[in-house]
């Protein structure tokens, strides 16, 4: 396929190559909508095998930015970029500050944050060239690292889950394997055990694992076989792409909560889980909290604003299981199909807007 032609696909905006000869930037800034405000999203860095692999990640990441931003109701398109390298090797000034000209290039139509493989100290960089780069640590007035308000999202989200399904927002005695206990896997157990919930970790990694257990005193299960454990919640909190047609069958749990991005590998994947009577808290939805974080700062930030909309992540998603046992479908359906209708609602209201502000 062409690049016009994957483009087409999912009828993606723009996207945007930059070169720099000098510090070897390869970069792609995918934007697949601005229908309802900018483009916001993160920058990977990250050692893709290929530059069409870099393009398809770009483009899925970017189409995923519109929905959470739209599902958590913010004035937000979706975009994403990615840089072609590996993050411990190949970063430098010249690098992140040649990336900052080609974003300041759009004047806004994106802006960028961290992600996988960059760091506040890299967006510093970028920040040098660019004001469309958001992420500003705490000193500089800023929201800071995004992991406990994603984590805050999620608990928000569990409390729903359990409302739809057992009518009590309350976790306490609820059973919980979280998958992951890194940045947001750890916060959110935290929320958890303050709460009195039961949870079990898994981590793939020996010494995240142990601190942990030090910190939670959390009983823990092999990583291979997290999902297979009989729980009220399964809280993927690692990679993407971890529910799919081997594993759904093996699920024993009653619902999934967890902040990994792109958690189904097909969209056949959410019916499967419908399928297995498990119910499905929409990635995109839950896991919005670290967007609504960063979001804050267009604004001059303020935490108590952000943590009011994050915890509205609770209403949110009791809406979308609610619209989806309406319409007999499944969560991540419902939620993808509010998110488009919200995109073509208020994104038609702001083309008149700016219609009328031409003839003034
Ligand atoms: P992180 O790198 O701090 O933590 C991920 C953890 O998962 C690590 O400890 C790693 O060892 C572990 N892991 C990797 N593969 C595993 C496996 N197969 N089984 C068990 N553990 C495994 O990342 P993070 O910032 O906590 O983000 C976690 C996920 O949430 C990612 O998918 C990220 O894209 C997504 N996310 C994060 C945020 C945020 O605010 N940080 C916001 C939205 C979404």
């Amino acid at each position: 396929m062409t690049v016009f032609d994957q483009v087409a696909v999912e009828g993606h905006e723009q996207v945007l190559y930059g070169y720099d000869k000098v510090s070897g930037l390869k970069a792609i800034i995918a934007i697949h909508s601005t229908a309802l405000g900018p483009a916001l999203g993160g920058t990977r860095f990250f050692p893709y095998e290929s530059e069409n692999d870099a393009l398809i990640d770009a483009l899925r990441l970017s189409e995923g930015m519109s929905y959470k931003a739209a599902a958590a109701g913010l004035d937000l398109g979706g975009g994403k970029a990615v840089i072609i390298g590996d993050p411990r090797t190949d970063k430098s000034e010249r690098l992140f500050r040649a990336y900052g000209r080609i974003v300041d290039s759009l004047q806004g139509r994106y802006i960028t944050a961290e992600d996988v493989g960059t760091t506040t100290k890299d967006l510093d960089m970028v920040r040098r060239e660019t004001r469309w780069a958001l992420g500003n640590s705490v000193a500089e007035g800023g929201a800071g690292d995004p992991s406990p308000v994603t984590a805050r999202g999620l608990y928000a989200a569990a409390r729903a889950v359990s409302q739809f399904l057992w009518g009590d927002p309350d976790l306490a005695d609820r059973r919980f394997v979280v998958q992951g206990v890194g940045k947001v896997g750890s916060a959110f157990v935290q929320l958890l055990v303050e709460a009195r919930a039961e949870v079990l970790v898994a981590d793939a990694y020996q010494p995240t694992l142990d601190a942990a257990i030090e910190k939670f005193g959390v009983e823990t299960v092999d990583f291979e076989s997290v999902h297979t454990v009989e729980t009220d919640f399964f809280s993927p909190c690692a990679l993407g792409a971890g529910l799919n047609q081997q594993t759904i069958p093996q699920l024993k749990c009653k619902a999934i909560v967890g902040s990994a991005n792109n958690q189904l590998a097909t969209e056949k994947d959410a019916d499967r889980i419908a399928d297995e009577g498990i119910l499905y808290g929409p990635d995109f939805v839950v896991n919005a909290g670290g967007l609504i974080n960063v979001y804050d700062e267009l604004h001059g930030y303020s935490k108590l604003r952000a943590m009011h909309r994050v915890d509205a992540i609770f209403e949110a998603t009791l809406k979308i299981l609610e619209t989806a046992k309406e319409q007999d479908t499944n969560p991540n359906a419902a939620a993808i199909h509010l998110a488009r209708e919200r995109m073509r609602d208020i994104g038609d209201l702001r083309r008149f807007r700016r219609s009328g502000d031409d003839r003034n």
